[in-house]
C-alpha cells in the first residue's frame, strides 16, 4: 500500500492544483491510495489570506467528488484537512469542520503563542536570542496538548520548527525531547498517528519530518503512521516515498495505517 495522506489545492491560496490533479498524479506515481488535506478555514480574526474561507466547502466537497469520480476503479480518494492547533480556539475550528464528512484529520502546529513560526518570509521570530530553544519547547508542549485533546486522527510534521534549519541549543535538547516524547505518548494512547512528512527533505533543514529519533520513539509506542508529501503543487504528490518507507522500516514501524471516516486499519509495509 502506498497512499500520500498529506496534499493541498488552490483552494487555500498558497497552493496549486485541484483534487483532480493530485489524483492523476497519484496514479501517474503508482499510489494505491490518495487523500486531499486542505487547510482548514481558521477561526475568525485570525489571518485568512492563506486559508480556505468557509463558504468554500461546498466546492471542496464537490472537488472530491469529482476526483473520487476520476479515481474510481484505480484508486482510492480519501476526504481530508488540515487544521492548526489554536490553543483556546478549538471549539470553533471543530465547529467549522463539524458537518464535513471527512475520513480524516491532521492537526498541525504553526502558530506559537498567535505568532507563526514557519513563514518563509518573515523568520524575525527566530533571531532574538534563546528564541529557538523557547520555540522548540513552546512547541512541543502544544505538541502534548493537540495529541491529547481528540481534534486529530494525524499530528502533521512532528517537528516542524526544523523547518529553516533552528535547532534547540545542546542544554535545551533533552528538554526538547522529553516533551516530543511525551506528545508521542499520549498520541499512541490516544490512537493519533503521526506522519512521515517528506516536504522536509526539500526544505532547507534537508530532513523528512519528523527526524529519526522521534520516528523510534513512536515505534516504541506503537504509535500509527501515514505517509504525506505535503504536495503544494501536483507533481509533489508521494515525493521520496521509497525513502520514507525505507526509513520507516529501519526505525521500527511494520504497519501503515489507513483512514475511512475516520476509522483506522493497519496494512504491513512490506
Ligand atoms: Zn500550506
Ligand atoms: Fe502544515
Ligand atoms: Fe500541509
Ligand atoms: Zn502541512
Amino acid at each position: 500500500m502506498r497512499a500520500d495522506y498529506h496534499t493541498h489545492t488552490m483552494l487555500c491560496g498558497h497552493a496549486e492544483g485541484l483534487p483532480v490533479d493530485y489524483v492523476a498524479s497519484a496514479i501517474r506515481h503508482g499510489l494505491s491510495e490518495i487523500g486531499i488535506s486542505d487547510h482548514a478555514p481558521y477561526p475568525e480574526n485570525i489571518d485568512t489570506e492563506v486559508r480556505m474561507a468557509p463558504a468554500q466547502w461546498t466546492h471542496y466537497r464537490q472537488w472530491i467528488a469529482q476526483a473520487r469520480e476520476l479515481g474510481e476503479g484505480r484508486i482510492a480518494v480519501r476526504y481530508g484537512v488540515e487544521i492548526d492547533w489554536f490553543p483556546g480556539r478549538m471549539q470553533e475550528t471543530e465547529q467549522l469542520i463539524a458537518d464535513e464528512p471527512f475520513d480524516y484529520v491532521i492537526g498541525s502546529v504553526h502558530y506559537i503563542n498567535g505568532e507563526v513560526f514557519d513563514n518563509p518570509y518573515d523568520l524575525s521570530i527566530w533571531t532574538p536570542s534563546g528564541a529557538p530553544d523557547r520555540i522548540w519547547i513552546a512547541y512541543m508542549e502544544e505538541m502534548c496538548r493537540l495529541a491529547g485533546s481528540g481534534c486529530a486522527n494525524i499530528i502533521g510534521h512532528f517537528d516542524l520548527p526544523k523547518k529553516f534549519g533552528y535547532f534547540p541549543t545542546p542544554k535545551a535538547v533533552a528538554e526538547v525531547d522529553e516533551r516530543a516524547r511525551e506528545a508521542l505518548r499520549i498520541a499512541a494512547e490516544n490512537g493519533v498517528c503521526i506522519e512521515i512528512n517528506t516536504s522536509g527533505w526539500s526544505r532547507a533543514v534537508k530532513e523528512c519530518y519528523p527526524a529519526e529519533k522521534y520516528l523510534r520513539m513512536g515505534a516504541e509506542f506503537g504509535i500509527g503512521l501515514v505517509l504525506g508529501s505535503d504536495a503544494h503543487t501536483p507533481s509533489q504528490v508521494g515525493a521520496r516515498f521509497d525513502d520514507a518507507v525505507a526509513l520507516a522500516q529501519s526505525c521500527g514501524f511494520t504497519h501503515l495505517t489507513r483512514f475511512e471516516e475516520r476509522r483506522q486499519t493497519r496494512i504491513p509495509l512490506a
